[in-house]
């Protein structure tokens, strides 16, 4: 693969440090953009001393002027406790964020790549989901600070794409888990993980008969590349997602067989409002686009998941 100089904001954050490690490990220079709101250096820490590798501190809403040939666009807390902590902030990082990115990509004549969300399909009543799918989202609601800016930022990509012709990608990803996840991220399966490690109670959100459709990290980033590098110009919207569908409870039961001495039980919470029901991702596109499907069973993900979780929990 060519080598390049490869800009990557959010970098600090769960997925985007994986990101900047195998973009490193294929020889590209990495500039890894992060404002830590919930990236930690302790997720690059082992790059730092690279001297392909450079972290810069920014927040995305502001503008910044780099020279790169492509950009990987992740920077936007993920966890609902996240988002909606500063939910102003969130639609600025996915609207103000994106245009300045998309102005960076202009001038740099680099290809940008886009981290969008299962969430643009919101409470979905087709199932799976496929990227022709408009969603049902609730504009007004607590969750839509993350879901309308996301599909504000997918509206910007187009509109970069069909007024100046620049090169965009948009990956929808599904719910994505492995090492790296912050232990207090507030997703399910760290959630789950560190509870059960912890003999804490499990906390189950509604009935726990929600199902999600969990993606192990390794499996995204090699549709992130390959989305990024077609040679076709396939643009996307493309959904990159495990389509092995569970429900809350089978998950935090699978969670539990991997901790045997647990002592954890499962107690249930209110379900927060406009929980989606069901998500399944449809990854026909994927297949015929880019040749990608993933590789990695729950299972198997889960176990390296709760590796990491025990070593960092010491
Ligand atoms: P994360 O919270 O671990 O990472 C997000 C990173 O972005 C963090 O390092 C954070 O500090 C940084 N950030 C947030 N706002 C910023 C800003 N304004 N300027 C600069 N940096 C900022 O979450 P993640 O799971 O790694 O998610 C990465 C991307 O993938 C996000 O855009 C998210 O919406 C998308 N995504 C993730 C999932 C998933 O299941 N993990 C699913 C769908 C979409
Ligand atoms: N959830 C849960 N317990 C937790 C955290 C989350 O039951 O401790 C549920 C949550 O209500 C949702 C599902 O797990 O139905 C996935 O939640 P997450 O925040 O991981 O992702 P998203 O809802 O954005 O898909």
């Amino acid at each position: 693969m060519t080598k390049r100089k490869i800009l990557v904001t959010g970098g600090a954050g769960f997925i985007g440090s994986h990101l900047c490690r195998r973009l490193l490990a294929e020889g590209n220079d990495v500039m890894c953009v992060d404002s830590l709101f919930t990236g930690s250096k302790d997720n690059i820490l082992d790059l730092l001393d690279n001297k392909r590798f450079e972290f810069i501190r920014h927040d995305i809403c502001e503008p910044l002027t780099l020279e790169v040939e492509q950009i990987y666009n992740l920077a936007c807390p993920a966890s609902p406790v996240h988002y909606q902590f500063n939910p102003v902030h969130t639609t600025k990082t996915s609207v103000n964020g994106m245009i300045n990115m998309l102005g960076l990509a202009r001038r740099t004549k680099a290809t940008i790549l886009q981290a969008s969300t299962s969430e643009v399909y919101g409470d979905p009543e087709i199932h799976p989901q496929p990227e022709s799918y408009w969603g049902r989202v609730n504009p007004i609601g607590p969750r839509a600070c993350y879901d309308e800016g996301k599909r504000c930022a997918e509206t910007l990509c187009f509109d970069y794409h069909r007024q100046h012709k620049l090169p965009v990608r948009v990956v929808r990803i599904f719910n994505t888990y492995g090492p790296n996840m912050h232990p207090n991220d507030g997703r399910v399966v760290s959630n789950f993980i560190v509870q059960a490690l912890q003999n804490k109670d499990i906390t189950i959100y509604g009935k726990g008969n929600q199902t999600r459709s969990f993606q192990y990290v390794d499996d995204l980033v090699n549709g992130m590349l390959l989305l990024m590098n077609n040679k076709t110009g396939f643009t996307g919207p493309v959904n990159i997602g495990n389509p092995d569908e569970f429900t809350i409870k089978q998950l935090a039961e699978k969670v539990l067989k991997l901790i045997p001495g647990s002592k954890s039980k499962l107690i249930y919470k209110p379900l927060p409002q406009d929980d989606p029901r069901q998500r399944q991702p449809d990854i026909a596109l994927a297949k015929k686009e880019l040749g990608w499907a993933p590789t990695i069973k729950l299972e198997e993900g889960l176990r390296k998941t709760v590796e990491y979780f025990r070593s960092v929990l010491k």
